[in-house]
């Protein structure tokens, strides 16, 4: 299928690695010009010339923390007047919900909340103007079903989930879509982070760990960053234009309800 959106420009954000970098390669492979984002520069670097070999499209590096004011003002230097915005910052780490302090809070709002607010404050004016934009936020499953140990994570993306239901109904008019992507577990280094916290937590193996995850999931496998890509650039796409503020679980049916 022709996504439509060739020639495009897009910013992916914590996009070296894992779920973002599948969004960014899949929209490079719909011919998209992509932003890659990611602290580390090497790695940012390296996913960018694999794009560049893979599918010929412009990539442009932005190694920086895309969760504090100056890691931003440097994405948006780089990122003004983009078409498709899919924002993404690493999750927030495990615990219990007593052991959590303020800052903990504010550290997981900054990063899961905040600061895609901030982009989408930032970009979406340039894409009213031209009437028509695509922004993707990677959330969670937790945003359906909370996760016990990732009550952090649980309590950010409920906020940033709130504002798009509001605001993109308020955007919508000027052919900008927002949707939420809501990853169940897939196969990525935050997948080993877990399994691993489990492993320790249990004493018991991380094929053991991954082993009773899956079991879980009625597709009784980790989902993969290339089809999570693939998601993404459809609703980047042409064809999504009349998919407005929803949340879109990919998680193998883990999640058990009817809606
Ligand atoms: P990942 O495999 O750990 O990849 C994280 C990527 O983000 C790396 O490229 C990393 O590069 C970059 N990154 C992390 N923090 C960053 C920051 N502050 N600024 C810029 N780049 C940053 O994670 P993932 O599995 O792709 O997960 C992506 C998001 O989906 C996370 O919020 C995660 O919590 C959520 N999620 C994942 C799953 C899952 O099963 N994978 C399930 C539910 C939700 P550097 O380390 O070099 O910065």
């Amino acid at each position: 299928m022709d996504l439509g959106i060739s020639g495009k420009r897009a910013f992916v954000g914590a996009s070296s690695k894992g779920l973002g970098l599948g969004c960014a390669r899949a929209l490079a492979e719909a011919g998209v010009d992509v932003i890659l984002n990611g602290r580390t520069a090497e790695t940012v670097e390296q996913s960018a010339a694999d794009i560049r070999a893979d599918f010929g499209v412009d990539v442009t590096c932005v190694a920086t923390d895309i969760t504090t004011p100056d890691g931003q003002q440097a994405v948006l230097d780089a990122a003004q007047g983009v078409d498709i915005l899919v924002t993404n910052a690493g999750g927030p780490p495990p615990g219990f919900w007593s052991d959590w302090s303020r800052d903990d809070f504010i550290k997981a709002l900054d990063g899961n909340m905040l600061t895609p607010i901030a982009l989408m404050t930032a970009l979406l004016p340039s894409m009213i103007d031209k009437g028509w934009g695509r922004v993707v936020n990677i959330t969670s499953g937790s945003v359906k079903a909370p996760i016990p140990q990732l009550g952090l994570s649980n309590s950010a993306r409920a906020g940033l989930t709130g504002f798009v239901a509001g605001t993109s109904r308020q955007v919508a008019p000027h052919g900008v879509t927002i949707n939420n992507l809501l990853p169940g577990i897939h196969a990525t280094d935050r997948a080993v982070g877990l399994d691993g916290a489990v492993s320790k937590a249990q004493n018991i193996s991380m094929e053991d760990a991954k082993a009773a995850r899956q079991a879980t999931i009625p597709a009784r496998r980790y989902g993969t960053a290339d089809e999570f890509g693939a998601t993404c650039a459809f609703l980047c796409s042409q064809h999504a234009g009349f998919i407005v503020g929803q949340n879109i679980l990919l998680d193998g049916g883990a999640i058990n309800a009817t809606l």
